[in-house]
């Protein structure tokens, strides 16, 4: 019966964790996973939400189901927070939204609607680079999946030309995923002119933006601002949109895998039938969603003092960020690494993508004990003050050798 199955080689960036974790050198650095870190390379459990976890306890917290669609109060406390107040309050009855397994569920069930409710299956356009799971998710649900040049090696920058001609050739109805800010793993994003003209080229083909949204909040410290590309498409040009949310960085609740996927509609009625096609899905993939999660996340946006907690929370993280990636690049400097490293601070959010060749990134693994992705993309949060000149200096003398 299964013999027929393949070998799949293990997932690279956890492997990359699992290689890391049986290194017992004491300098070892991980830059390889997304996750924050605090400047002591600890997982940080935001004060936001320990506040939101206490209030549970003291509440009284049971471990009944969920609804199908999830917890109702976060359903709809993520559409308000995503489309901003007034926005929500235009377009309430024309959203349909669904708690998923965090941004990668989200992902799939806007992948089993758009399958449920197409005779032919759209292409799905992604960007190159992008995050690793895109072509899994959208590949195994049988969509063709076709990559669109979305950086320049050469320039370190991004390739704003090939990303307008594509969509100026891609098919009528096909999906494009884009990554609604903080791109992974470039750390680039369009500016908001660059967004415009690319919600313009889209309309104007009909193609269908789906927000992949790991990181609002978590890239300028801002929500708002980092949900820009997200109300221009729905606000501004009036196009349907699907908008996939992962609370998992900017809450730091990665393991609880909370998310929540909405469809902006074009009507009230489109509203009411892929809300209930959303709730058919859901039934039969995970029957109904995890509760802890979302209790965190509802409360957290649902009561102003911990929603006012969590913006700062989310500050802190981007600022530190910041000043590590500065760090990173001031070293690098000082160091005389070969090189520019200007790319270096015009990206933002999570990730730094250096532009190394391979071999160095396997020298720095080997010899430093300086884990990251082998395309050289690095989660800036694994440094620290104790480490990032040691990451500077392991990267300048591989560079030098
Ligand atoms: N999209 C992007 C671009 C990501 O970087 C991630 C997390 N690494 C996700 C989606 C999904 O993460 P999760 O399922 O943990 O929310």
């Amino acid at each position: 019966r299964f013999e027929q199955a393949r070998f799949i080689p293990p997932d690279a960036i956890f492997a990359l964790t699992a290689q890391y974790l049986k290194d017992s050198f004491p300098q070892k650095v991980n830059l390889g996973q997304g996750a924050y870190r605090d400047a002591d390379g600890k997982p940080w459990l935001l004060p936001s939400v320990n506040k939101a976890r206490q209030t549970l306890l003291e509440q009284g917290l049971n471990h009944e189901y969920l609804p199908i669609l999830g917890l109702s109060t976060f359903r709809q406390a993520a559409a308000e927070l995503l489309l901003g107040p007034e926005l929500f309050a235009q377009r309430e009855n024309k959203i349909a939204t669904c708690q998923s397994l965090s941004g990668t569920g989200a992902l799939h069930l806007a992948g089993l609607l758009l399958k449920a409710c197409q005779n032919r299956l759209p292409k799905v356009y992604i960007p190159e680079p992008t995050w690793s799971n895109h072509h899994q998710v959208f590949d195994s649900l049988g969509f063709p999946c076709e990559s669109f040049k979305y950086y320049d090696h050469e320039r370190k920058d991004m390739d704003i030309d090939s990303y307008y001609s594509m969509l100026k050739q891609a098919e009528p109805n096909s999906v494009v995923i884009l990554h609604a800010c903080a791109h992974n793993p470039t750390g680039l994003d369009p500016s908001k002119e660059q967004w415009r003209e690319i919600a313009h080229l889209m309309k104007a083909r009909n193609l269908f933006p789906l927000f992949d949204a790991a990181y609002l909040g978590f890239n300028s410290g801002n929500l708002d601002e980092d949900a820009f590309a997200i109300r221009l498409f729905i606000r501004e040009m009036e196009m349907e949109a699907g908008v996939c949310v992962s609370f998992a960085k900017n809450m730091g609740l990665y393991g609880e895998r909370i998310g929540c996927f909405l469809l902006a509609n074009n009507s009230k009625q489109t509203a009411v039938h892929t809300q209930s096609m959303l709730e058919m899905l859901q039934r039969s993939e995970v029957s109904n969603p995890p509760a802890f999660g979302a209790k965190i996340a509802s409360l957290i946006l649902g009561r102003d003092d911990l929603r006012q907690m969590w913006y700062a929370d989310m500050f802190t993280m981007s600022d530190r960020l910041r000043w590590m990636r500065k760090a990173l690049y001031d070293n690098l400097v000082s160091l005389g690494a070969p090189g520019s490293w200007e790319h270096l601070i015009r990206q933002s959010g999570m990730f730094g993508f250096l532009g190394l060749p391979p071999d160095i990134v396997l020298e720095l693994r080997e010899t430093y004990h300086v884990y990251m992705a082998d395309n050289s993309r690095i989660s800036i949060a694994g440094l620290n003050e104790g480490n990032v000149e040691y990451v500077a200096r392991s990267i300048t003398q591989c560079l030098l050798r």
